[in-house]
């Protein structure tokens, strides 16, 4: 396959764009994933970073980002389901990984051949993890949630005493963390983090005044990690920030960290507008003049929110284009910012927030949601290209990654 590319003039991204392939596509920035391990480590150190790529590194494409957040110094990797932990082994990626969520008992045995450490918050779930250990023939490091506060998955506190014993008692398992998860470390009062964290340091002392190692230590998530102390843990758990996007708009992150993804496209088909012509499904946009308008071929089922219908923008070439009615599921239609906008040119939907592109931001709060949802929300369909030092290294079609 050709891996040619042009220098397209877009505000709002990279400059690379390929000659070839999908017109629509992701540019995943991976200098920017290492860049934001690294700040993200400076600030925690000497706790280590532990880079979430769960959801398919939040839309990025976990095999890439996993690597780039490894290279950068991640001591460890974070999924959500076994699936997502095999995918990574069978990439050959050798770190460690931890799979945050309840598993299935019927997938325990997959995980532990693949050497997945598996989070624990029950009796029953440990002795059935001793058992699948036993039927792969394998030892199995495991983890222990506790519950402080956020009322998810998770172990009360008073219990976790019991748990470790019957892990340490359990000759195949051995316990290699205990971690938590904070509620509300974006939100504008840390009280309640606070007393999350009291809550997660009494477990530890417990643990240790038992003589149970308790592994290493986690809370924080990306704004716990930006906002609490990290002393006493052994690491923070790294996933929006990752990606170099806020948890929330009042949350910093690091000096440096950046956001790595940019959804871009070209326009299709130039078509002009008569007044009182009606655009897309519906009807909802009315043409008052003779308008430009520019087809793009992306739509929901892309990732692009049909939220945006009549309210988002795009950027082409430089300027602010409007999205006209409603977003379809394969194609959406934008007003021309100027007499220029010709098929071909290059259009950012959405970046890091320069030039008249909107930032994942932007276009969360338009659709009424987060960051993470947006992200997460880009289609598989997308092909995803990624750049190292401006240029690509990677392409990601489906689940087929082609280095170059
Ligand atoms: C998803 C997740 C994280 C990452 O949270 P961010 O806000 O994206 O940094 C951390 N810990 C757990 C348990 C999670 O499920």
């Amino acid at each position: 396959m050709a891996i040619g590319g042009v220098h397209t003039k877009a505000e709002g991204g990279p400059a690379w764009w390929p000659d070839s392939g999908r017109a629509t596509h992701a540019v995943i920035d991976l200098d920017a994933i290492e860049g934001n391990v690294r700040a993200v480590r400076r600030s925690v150190a000497p706790a280590g970073v532990i880079a979430v790529v769960k959801a398919n590194a939040y839309g990025h494409g976990s095999v890439m980002v996993a690597e780039a957040a490894v290279a950068a110094g991640a001591v460890m990797l974070a999924v959500a389901t076994v699936d997502e932990g095999v995918e990574l082994r069978e990439a050959w990626i050798d770190a460690p990984i931890l799979v945050l969520g309840p598993a299935d008992p019927a997938e325990y045995v997959d995980a532990i051949r693949n050497r997945l450490t598996l989070t624990l918050a029950t009796i029953d779930q440990v002795d059935a993890v001793a058992q699948a250990a036993g039927r792969a023939d394998s030892d199995a490091g495991v983890q222990i949630k506790v519950d402080t506060g956020m009322r998810r998955y998770g172990a009360a506190p008073a219990d976790v005493l019991d748990l470790a014993r019957r892990i340490e008692s359990a000759p195949n398992l051995h316990l290699t963390g205990v971690f938590t998860h904070f509620a509300d470390a974006d939100g504008p009062d840390l009280h309640f983090t606070g007393s999350q964290l009291g809550r997660f340091e009494t477990v530890i002392g417990t643990l240790r005044d038992a003589g149970i190692e308790p592994g290493l230590a986690h809370c924080s998530n990306t704004a716990g990690a930006v906002r609490v102390s990290s002393a006493g843990q052994g690491a923070v758990r790294l996933g929006i920030g990752l990606y170099g996007l806020r948890p929330d708009d009042t949350v910093p992150l690091e000096p440096g960290m950046r956001p790595a993804l940019t959804l871009r496209t070209r326009v299709a088909q130039v078509r002009l507008l008569e007044p009182g012509d009606t655009v897309s499904y519906g009807r909802t946009y009315m043409a008052s003049a003779h308008e430009r308008v520019a087809l793009l071929p992306i739509g929901y089922a892309d990732g692009l929110r049909r939220g945006l219908s009549g309210s988002g923008w795009v950027d082409i070439v430089g300027d602010r284009a409007p999205i006209r009615g409603r977003v379809c599921m394969d194609q959406t239609v934008v007003g021309c910012p100027n007499e220029a906008v010709a098929s071909g040119d290059a259009v950012v939907v959405f970046g890091d927030g320069h030039g008249s592109a909107p930032s994942l931001s932007d276009v969360a709060k338009l659709a009424g949601t987060i960051t993470y949802e947006i992200a997460t929300g880009i289609a598989h369909r997308v092909p995803r290209w990624y750049l190292r030092h401006g240029q690509p290294i990677a392409t990601l079609r489906g689940s087929r990654l082609q280095r170059l």
